[in-house]
């Protein structure tokens, strides 16, 4: 690295409990990290960024998007997730060949990047042979995210002749923490995702045991839908599985003993407000995780539906909860979750959701570089009254003008730094293209989607199949 920067003169937006935002201020980083934040710092040697009329504040964090299916965007927007299930997860996912997964994860991290995002939970599901893994790996490694890669151990729904039985997917994850994620230091760390509880159990606990042995952080679907019997969290808890290196997602339909039990254990919740909104999986809990104490992050999940931007997810979340509970109480006195709270959801809590909480998350002197300009002087933020307040609730990705991470401009005025993107806009399409056809196109998504139920069991309880 070696490079120093001064930021001069924007608001700055820490995040950091203890560490004011201050109207006026320098921010200077200098490898990779940020060394110092005041109203006014008196630096020589260093290249200084006029950001007068500039917003500065830590990058924000996805902590769940499955970036696989970034060529697969939007061809779900209207479907339930029963459809979603049937489409993406039966039919597609085993029409990505490693060279489309890497257009996608390239395509997908990019595309989280130019919206502000430094950090990224890839809830990695399709891996079906080595190469797969080594190309979304390869992918996010490029686009110079931090990022999770969250292994998915799920087996796809047909033969994997290169993983053909649990114990070698098992074993996969072991060759990436040998080999090229052996170092929990870099920009991109190992992590697990479970394949989802509709498994016999068994296998469940042998993932969790497998991913302890790895020290790697763990990622799990949960309580999507009601299901029958003891809860996955239930079931973790009676045999001491749970722990803070867990990270649940949706938990719609999770019962307040369970969000205890995550709250108690140290675990975090991944809400991803948009893609539960559309497919069925009730309601986002935001609220009631949060008075439980689960320290709870936002997420993506699927471009496949819906929008792949952090600013989005914030307001869903924020103005359903809001909604939730005002029909409950009526007119309300007072509007209980606070637009600032949502942006530490999305900064510091997602970050310490991961374990990087002394990494990132927060602007304060000692944590790496990892920030995002905003353009306060765009007319949908000016005038700029409560700049976090104007973030959640006015702020988008088109405000995303510079971005750094890990002290290195990954965007800057406006532009990815580095990047082809005509290069990379073809390749995606290309991938779009030719998963598209070997599953006979986009017309022949849904037409078999009664197969689903050979592969998904989501319960009896509640869940209308045909809605
Ligand atoms: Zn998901």
């Amino acid at each position: 690295m070696g490079d120093r920067w001064l930021l001069r003169g924007a608001e700055v937006i820490t995040c950091e409990p203890g560490q004011e935002d201050l109207p006026r201020g320098d921010v200077l980083v200098e490898d990779g990290l940020i060394v110092a934040l005041a109203p006014e710092l008196r630096v020589d040697d260093c290249r200084v960024v006029d950001l007068r009329g500039k917003l500065v504040m830590p990058g924000l964090i996805d902590t769940h998007r499955h970036t696989w299916q970034t060529p697969l965007r939007a061809l779900g927007a209207d479907w339930t997730v029963m459809d979603y299930l049937a489409a993406v997860r039966v039919k597609l996912a085993p029409a990505f060949r490693p060279e489309d997964l890497h257009a996608a994860n390239l395509a997908g991290a990019l595309e989280a990047l130019d919206a502000g995002i430094t950090t990224l939970v890839d809830y990695s599901h399709c891996m079906q042979s080595p190469e797969h893994a080594d190309a979304a790996l390869a992918a996010l490694e490029e686009a110079r995210i931090r990022a999770l890669f969250a292994y998915g151990y799920a087996a796809g729904p047909g033969d994997s002749p290169a993983l053909p039985t649990h114990a070698s997917r098992l074993q996969e994850a072991r060759r990436l923490r040998r080999t090229r994620l052996a170092s929990d230091d870099g920009l991109v760390r190992l992590g697990v995702a479970l394949t989802e509880m509709q498994v016999p159990w068994e296998q469940s606990r042998a993932e969790l045991h497998s991913a302890r042995e790895l020290g790697v952080p763990i990622t799990a679907h949960c309580s999507a839908w009601p299901v029958s019997g003891p809860s996955e969290v239930q079931r973790m808890a009676d045999e001491g599985l749970l722990g803070p290196d867990l990270l649940f997602v949706h938990c719609t339909w999770s019962s307040d003993e369970d969000l205890a039990r995550i709250a108690g254990s140290g675990g975090s919740l991944a809400v991803t407000p948009e893609s539960e909104l559309q497919m069925g999986m009730g309601f986002p809990i935001t609220g009631r995780a949060l008075r439980r104490g689960v320290r709870t992050t936002l997420g993506c999940d699927v471009v496949s539906s819906n929008g792949g931007d952090l600013f989005t997810a914030m307001r869903l979340a924020l103005q359903v909860e809001r909604g939730r509970t005002n029909e409950r109480v009526g007119l309300p006195r007072e509007l209980e979750l606070k637009a600032a709270r949502v942006l530490q959801m999305v900064t510091l809590e997602a970050a310490q959701a991961l374990g990087l909480g002394h990494v990132t998350g927060s602007l304060r002197p000692g944590k790496q570089a990892d920030l995002v300009v905003l353009s306060a002087d765009a007319l949908n933020l000016t005038p700029l009254n409560r700049a976090r307040d104007a973030v959640v609730l006015q702020a988008h990705a088109g405000n995303v003008e510079s971005v750094m991470v890990r002290g290195r401009w990954v965007k800057l005025q406006g532009a990815l730094v580095d990047v082809d993107v005509a290069s990379v806009r073809r390749r995606v399409v290309a991938a779009r293209d030719a998963v598209l056809a070997r599953v006979g196109g986009a017309a022949a998504l849904l037409a078999e989607r009664g197969e689903l139920d050979r592969h998904w069991d989501t319960g009896s309880g509640g869940v209308t199949k045909d809605a």
